[in-house]
């Protein structure tokens, strides 16, 4: 038996095709999985009694479990998950002005180690399957009944070291006869794997890509980042220009502010000459304590001012407010284990 929120549209076409249905008949699948969330075949009452019998015999429906759901003062809801395994995840939902965004999560631990990063400190034990990443932003409209506008992939994990199920998840939820996320309201966010981020260069959807840079050079990163070591900072910024050539799209650069490592000007300064000419913007980000490490945010001050030089300087730039502090729901401070 197989999930059916594994399956693709494309996927869905090809097999029903083959069995002698029509290609349409997935669509339908479609619309009464994603459209009208409803999750017994018998109750899709435009199809055949034979596709349904068909469809029963081969696929089951399967959801995951809420464990928890918090709320935090400014809206930012955490959901626990469980996995059939007996795994837990986290995700987010964050709302603003323009509409929800859902972070998920694509992995069970992280085995980049970043050394400010609460994911990372359980290493992998499995990426998620494509359906458990379309079941948090699945599961999540379900509970609050609020339509979810934007997926961001910035939860426990690396995205692009799962990058089959990832790219299968943003076609699912992209699907107009799905969840219908439009491709532009998807951002990726990687710690920077070239050779993927060559690939997602070549994907055909407008994602949006974010990097994770996190320091203006060499030295530095790979003291926060030891997979620095395996792709240097000049080959990031080389794959994130052709990213930006060949999909004409604008990248984001995510940047941590971290007292007295990566926030002094002249570190602003080296920042905005490594990304002179890119058509990028830089997400500033202060950092959010981990109990685990020994790291401090800058403070609003130096963050403040670090912001500023790099817009004096000509380089787009936001410096974020942080969501769901409060219930550790913030970036870096999601964990795969229930405590
Ligand atoms: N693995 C991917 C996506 C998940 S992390 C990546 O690293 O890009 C999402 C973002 O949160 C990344 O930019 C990450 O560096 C950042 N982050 C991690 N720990 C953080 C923390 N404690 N405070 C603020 N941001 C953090
Ligand atoms: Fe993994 Fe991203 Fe955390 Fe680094 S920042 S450990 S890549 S989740």
């Amino acid at each position: 038996m197989e999930i059916i929120y594994n399956y693709t549209l494309s996927e869905l076409e090809e097999l029903l095709v083959e069995f002698g249905f029509k290609k349409f008949n997935a669509r339908q699948v479609f619309e009464w999985i994603y459209k009208k969330e409803v999750t017994d075949f018998e109750k899709m009452s435009n199809l055949s009694k034979k596709l349904r019998i068909f469809l029963n015999e081969n696929f089951k429906f399967s959801a995951l479990l809420v464990a928890e759901n918090q709320l935090s003062f400014d809206g930012t809801q955490k959901f626990l998950f469980e996995l059939e395994d007996h795994n837990f995840i986290e995700t987010v939902l964050m709302r603003h002005e323009y509409g929800n965004s859902v972070c998920v999560t694509t992995q069970l631990g992280c085995n980049i180690g970043c050394s400010f990063c609460a994911s990372g400190l359980q290493k992998k034990q499995r990426d998620l399957t494509a359906y458990e990443i379309v079941q948090q932003v699945l599961k999540v409209s379900e509970i609050t009944k609020e339509r979810v506008s934007h997926v961001v992939v910035m939860g426990i994990g690396e995205p692009f070291d799962n990058y089959d199920e990832t790219m299968k998840f943003i076609d699912i939820i992209n699907s107009p006869y799905g969840l219908e996320i439009g491709a532009r309201h998807i951002t990726v966010s990687t710690s920077g794997i070239v050779p993927k981020i060559k690939m997602f260069s070549n994907e055909p959807k407008q994602v949006n890509l974010a990097i994770s840079l996190h320091a203006p050079n060499n030295e530095i990163r790979t003291r926060l980042m030891k997979i620095n070591k395996v792709y240097p900072i000049e080959t990031v910024i080389e794959a994130a220009k052709e990213y930006v050539a060949k999909t004409n799209r604008r990248i984001t650069f995510e940047y941590i502010l971290l007292e007295h490592i990566n926030d002094e000007l002249k570190h602003a300064n080296e920042l905005s000459d490594l990304l002179r000419g890119i058509n990028c913007y830089v997400n500033l980000i202060r950092y959010n304590t981990v109990a685990e490490f020994n790291l401090k945010g800058s403070s609003e001050e130096r963050a403040n001012a670090f912001y500023l030089k790099l817009k004096s300087r000509g380089i787009n730039t936001t410096l974020r407010r942080e969501k769901g502090g409060d219930i550790d729901a913030a970036c870096g401070q999601l964990r795969s284990k229930k405590i």
